[in-house]
């Protein structure tokens, strides 16, 4: 046991003495009982306290988090419709390139061409024969090719090109 000798104000000694003789105990028994009170008190305002920090600190993290995923999930959205928009696009070109453009220019043949013969392989698929010259605009015009199914194909190829250009421009 320790023993603290302490200078107290009057008032302090009167409610200690009223507390005392209410409890009806010791003068000892009574201060040592209110100084457990108060340290306990101190000590739960302390824990009141850091919980209360802790709690701020979790909540700025939430939101933080919140922030996050709401930037991930407009980032996914604009992924996905730049995604679908490609994909329309590649359709696009797709459908036109198997579409039947025209005739094989070379009199012999004269089969059935497609985008694909024209802009890919640049060469009739039945004759093998050079188409190089359709891709002219000037030459365009002549019998051996649908002017509509051409313009299809070239407006699909220049919505794709003009898709990458954008993306390009948006990721340097
Ligand atoms: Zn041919």
């Amino acid at each position: 046991m320790a023993t603290i000798y302490a200078r107290i104000p009057d008032e302090l000694r009167t409610a200690l003495d009223d507390y005392q003789s209410q409890r009806r105990v010791k003068l000892t028994a009574a201060m040592v009982e209110l100084m457990e009170i108060g340290l306990g008190a101190v000590t739960d305002k302390t824990t009141v306290a850091a919980l209360t920090e802790r709690l701020a600190a979790a909540e700025a993290d939430a939101a933080v988090a919140r922030e996050m995923a709401i930037q991930a999930e407009n980032a996914r959205q604009a992924l996905e419709s730049r995604m679908n928009s490609q994909a329309d696009a590649f359709a696009a070109v797709g459908g036109a390139l198997n579409q039947t453009i025209g005739k094989c220019p070379n009199p012999n043949c004269g089969k059935p061409i497609s985008g694909r013969d024209l802009v890919v392989s640049h060469a009739c698929g039945t004759c093998t024969g050079s188409l190089a010259d359709l891709l002219d605009p000037a030459q365009t015009h002549g019998s051996s090719i649908n002017g509509t199914q051409y313009l299809l194909l070239i407006g699909a190829l220049g919505l794709l090109v003009g898709m990458a250009v954008v993306a390009q421009s948006k990721n340097p």
